[in-house]
């Protein structure tokens, strides 16, 4: 379960996230949706622990980030904004580099990485480098990254941006198939790219849910 109380982000003056609470039960799938601005990654951000909140709280399954972070991101799978980084990687590379991460078992690490290599139909391209792949294979190289190591809960900032419409919809029916005891959270400014895939839509606008 994800808890968020009153968390508001600050930059100088600048409210980026303007007091938001919610929460996420296990088995949804919920969509984050608002124009380019809202303030949706700066909330994955903090949900994930990558940037502290100016004030309110954030609880993973009973973890606080801010105090139990170790704790609390070892159930958390990240899909950030944009295409990957470490381009001189491979996609193999780069997938177990993630599991390291994570902290993903030594005996576990080949199995975990081949089952999200394989989740995110990678398997053709699994000895080439990051650099030499297009757009759309650079994003499901991403969610690679997001999935491995089976996380409890998925975050997916915009995972859809520069994607066919036939891989959004096989990776939306994998979400689908896996969601049953996760919890996924989705970011889109474009409704119809998630409107159908979700059970919940909270909109956002000028750091505040509608
Ligand atoms: P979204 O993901 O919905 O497009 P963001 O969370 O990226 O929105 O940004 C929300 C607002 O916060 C924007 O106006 C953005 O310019 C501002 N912002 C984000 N990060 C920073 C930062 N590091 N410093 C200053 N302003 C920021
Ligand atoms: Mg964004």
């Amino acid at each position: 379960m994800i808890t968020v109380k009153n968390v508001t982000k600050k930059y100088g003056k600048f409210k980026a996230v303007d007091n938001i609470s919610f929460e996420i039960n296990d088995g949804e799938i919920i969509g984050l949706l608002g124009p380019n601005g809202a303030g949706k990654s700066t909330t994955m951000n903090i949900l994930t622990g990558f940037i502290e909140p100016t004030e309110g709280e954030v609880i993973i399954n009973g973890y606080n980030i801010s105090k139990k972070p170790k704790k609390a991101k070892k159930c958390i799978g990240y899909m950030p904004e944009g295409v990957p980084l470490y381009k001189d990687m491979t996609v193999k590379e780069f997938v177990t580099y993630m599991a390291e991460l994570k902290g993903v078992k030594k005996e576990q690490i080949k199995e975990s990485v081949d089952q999200a290599i394989q989740d995110t139909w990678l398997q053709n391209v699994r000895k080439v480098l990051i650099r030499n792949l297009s757009k759309g294979y650079k994003q499901r190289v991403s969610m690679a990254g997001a999935l491995v190591g089976n996380p409890e809960i998925i975050i997916l900032d915009e995972p859809f941006n520069g994607i066919d419409k036939s891989s959004i919809q096989q990776i939306k029916d994998y979400l689908l198939k896996i969601k049953s005891d996760k919890i996924i959270l989705i970011a889109s400014h474009i409704e119809s790219d998630i409107s159908d895939l979700c059970d919940e839509i909270i909109e956002m606008d000028l750091g505040k849910i509608n």
